[in-house]
């Protein structure tokens, strides 16, 4: 399964009338009013692969408090970025952090906000895992010796 992708928040550049804007790649930005965009958009995402920018809107996806957007994303332009993603600093106060642990065999990744590492630790709460890697989870990489490296 392919990770998923993480989107730094971004402030885009914008014309001095604010119509119209320089996206950041791999990044998400807030609306506008000067764009006259459809209601309902809530972020503008530049894609990854082809740096075009995609709006997201309700009802079609919904975002979770830690910037998980649902149903994942298909970019229409290229058609080559297809993943679950999210909006890092959803919540504006804090941080998206990933959280990569091992239950059993298994290896996962869970993602929380977090104004430190250790807060972040904090948020699997009791259990019987064991914590490989902490961290701001745009640009996370965890080596699994097994599987080979891992991205979120
Ligand atoms: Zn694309």
């Amino acid at each position: 399964m392919t990770p998923p992708f993480v989107f730094e928040m971004s402030v885009w550049e914008t014309t001095p009338a604010k119509t119209s804007f320089k996206p950041v790649p791999k990044s998400w930005c807030k609306p506008w009013d000067e764009l006259g965009l459809a209601i309902g958009v809530f972020a503008l995402i530049s894609c990854p692969n082809c740096h075009k920018v995609l709006s997201l809107a309700h009802p079609e996806f919904k975002v979770n408090k830690y910037g998980l957007v649902s149903p994942g994303i298909s970019c229409h332009h290229c058609k080559s970025f297809n993943c679950e993603i999210y909006l890092d600093k959803w919540n504006r106060d804090k941080t998206l952090y990933a959280v990569a642990y091992t239950v059993g065999r298994k290896f996962r990744i869970e993602y929380c906000h977090a104004s430190t590492q250790l807060e972040a630790r904090f948020h699997l709460g009791p259990g019987k895992y064991n914590i490989i890697a902490v961290g701001r989870a745009v640009g996370f990489r965890v080596t699994d010796e097994k599987k080979g490296t891992l991205e979120a």
